[in-house]
C-alpha cells in the first residue's frame, strides 16, 4: 500500500439496495425492508444508576460511550452556581467577574495536571473539532513556507474534513494508510515526511475500533525529523493516561464529553514555546490564543471531570476493560458469523468493534435500540445513502463488512447485569435479522 497523496481514499458510495436513495429515515426505510413493526418501547420505567433529579426514564442500556458520555452528576453538581449565581464574565474587572476567572484558572490547572502539562499551555477550546482544526492551521500560518500536512485515512471527521478544505485551498495532503488490524507502519510515515511538511497529524486512539497508534514513537519520528506533531488524544482522555511531556508532542486535542462533562467544551494542549496563531480570533481570552468569552459553567465542568478521571482511570483499565472483554468474548462465541475489526492490541480498554456476517448494522442497530441498548455504526448516512465507514474500508474492509459492523463502547457506569443484558438479547436479534434477510 502506497500512501496516498493529494485525495483522501473515498469509500465506495454504498446504497442500502437497489431503491433509490431516500430520505435519511433509516428507521422508517428499515422497519419496511425487513418487515418489522416499529414499535415504541414500552419498557418499564427504571431509574437510572444514581439519576439526577429523580425523573424516571425508559431502561437504557448505554454502550456508545466513544459518542459521548453521561455527565457525571458531581460534574453537574459543580458548574450549576456558574450558571445560577457565578455568572460573571471572566474578563471584567470587578469582583464579580474576577472571582469567576479564578474558577477558570482553577479548572485550567485540574486539566494540566490530568494531562501533565502547564496551566499556560492549555487553551480552552469549544470541541474536540475545533482543537484539531485549531493545531493544524497554526502550523500553517506560523509556517507559511511549508503546505503540506501528513496524516492519516481513518481520523475522526474532524481531521479529514479540515484537511480536505485545505486541498481545496492549495495545501498537499497526505492520508497514510492502515493495515488489516489498523496499524500504521512507522517506517511509511518517516518516509512521507517532506521538506514541506508543516505538520504531522495523527490520533492516538481511534473512536471506531479503538486501536491505538505508538504516538510516543511517532512523536520521536518528527521531533528526529523537525516537525511539529499534533495528536487527536479525544478518544484516549479518560481511559488511559496522557502525559504530554513524557509523549513530547507540541499539540494534543481533547474533549470533554468524552470525560463525563458537557459537549461543547474542548482544549487544545500546545507545548510551551511551539509558535501559535490562533483559529478563533475575537477578544483577548486565553492570553490572545483563542477569542470569544469563556464557556465557564463547561470550563469548571471540564476541571471537575479531570479530578474524577484521575481516580476512574485505574476502573477504566481493570474493571471496564474486563466487562468490554466479557461482552466481546461473548459476542464472538455465542453468535456464529462474528469477528473483531481491528487489532485486539493495542486497543483502548473500551471499545469493541464486530462485524455481524450477512446482516445490516442498521438492522441490528434498530432491533437493539428497541430492546433499549444503545451502541452504534460507523456507518454516515448522508442524503439517502449510506457510506461505510471510512475506517473500516482503510482497513481493506469489503464494504458489506463494514456496513455490517457495530461498535460497543463501554464506560465507568456499566455493569456486569448491563453485559449479561446484551449478551442474553443480541442472538435473538442477530437470528431474526439473518432470518428475514433476502435468502435468510
Ligand atoms: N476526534 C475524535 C477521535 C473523536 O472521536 C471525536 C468525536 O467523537 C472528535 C475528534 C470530535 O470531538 P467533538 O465532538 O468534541 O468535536
Amino acid at each position: 500500500m502506497s500512501p496516498v497523496v493529494g485525495t483522501r481514499p473515498k469509500p465506495a458510495k454504498m446504497r442500502a439496495n437497489t431503491t433509490p436513495a431516500l430520505p435519511c429515515d433509516w428507521r422508517g426505510r428499515l422497519a419496511s425492508r425487513f418487515g418489522f413493526q416499529l414499535a415504541i418501547r414500552g419498557q418499564p420505567a427504571r431509574l437510572l444508576p444514581g439519576n439526577i433529579g429523580a425523573m424516571s426514564q425508559p431502561a437504557i442500556y448505554y454502550f456508545d460511550n466513544n459518542a459521548t458520555t453521561r455527565v457525571a452528576p458531581e460534574v453537574v453538581d459543580a458548574m450549576i452556581p456558574f450558571l445560577r449565581e457565578q455568572w460573571g464574565n471572566p474578563s471584567s474587572t470587578y469582583v464579580f467577574g474576577r472571582q469567576v476567572g479564578e474558577h477558570v484558572d482553577q479548572a485550567r490547572a485540574r486539566v494540566a495536571a490530568l494531562i501533565n502539562a502547564e496551566p499556560r499551555e492549555i487553551i480552552f477550546t469549544s470541541c474536540g473539532t475545533e482543537s484539531n482544526n485549531s493545531a493544524i492551521h497554526s502550523a500553517l500560518v506560523t509556517q507559511p513556507e511549508k503546505r503540506h500536512v501528513l496524516t492519516t485515512a481513518v481520523e475522526h471527521s474532524a481531521n479529514t474534513k479540515f484537511c480536505a478544505l485545505l486541498q481545496k485551498r492549495g495545501y498537499a495532503v497526505t492520508y497514510l494508510p492502515v493495515g488489516p488490524d489498523g496499524a500504521l507502519d512507522l517506517s511509511q510515515l518517516e518516509a512521507a515526511i517532506r521538506p514541506d511538511t508543516a505538520i504531522v497529524s495523527v490520533m492516538w486512539a481511534n473512536n471506531e475500533t479503538g486501536v491505538l497508534f505508538p504516538a510516543r514513537d511517532i512523536a520521536a519520528i518528527c521531533r528526529r525529523k523537525g516537525v511539529l506533531f499534533h495528536t487527536d488524544a479525544v478518544q484516549t482522555l479518560g481511559k488511559l493516561k496522557i502525559d504530554v511531556r513524557a509523549l513530547d508532542v507540541d499539540f494534543l486535542s481533547l474533549s470533554a464529553h468524552k470525560l463525563h462533562a458537557p459537549k461543547g467544551i474542548g482544549l487544545l494542549y500546545v507545548k510551551r514555546r511551539v509558535k501559535y496563531q490562533p483559529y478563533v480570533v475575537g477578544g483577548g481570552q486565553e492570553r490572545g490564543r483563542r477569542g470569544g468569552t469563556e464557556n465557564v459553567a463547561s470550563i469548571v465542568a471540564f476541571g471537575r471531570a479531570a479530578e474524577l478521571a484521575m481516580a476512574n482511570l485505574p476502573d477504566e483499565n481493570t474493571r471496564v476493560r474486563a466487562l468490554r472483554d466479557r461482552l466481546e468474548d461473548g459476542i464472538l462465541a455465542g453468535i456464529p458469523g462474528t469477528s473483531r475489526n481491528g487489532a485486539k492490541e493495542p486497543r483502548l480498554p473500551n471499545t469493541s468493534n464486530i462485524a455481524f456476517d450477512g446482516v445490516e448494522a442498521e438492522g441490528i442497530l434498530m432491533l437493539l435500540d428497541q430492546a433499549g441498548i444503545c451502541a452504534s455504526s460507523g456507518s454516515a448516512c448522508t442524503t439517502g445513502s449510506l457510506d461505510p465507514s471510512h475506517v473500516l474500508t482503510a482497513m481493506g474492509c469489503s464494504a458489506a463488512r463494514a456496513r455490517s459492523s457495530i461498535r460497543f463502547s463501554l464506560g465507568i457506569y456499566n455493569t456486569d447485569a448491563e453485559v449479561d443484558y446484551v449478551l442474553e438479547h443480541l442472538p435473538g436479534i442477530i437470528a431474526k435479522l439473518r432470518a428475514n434477510a433476502p435468502g435468510g
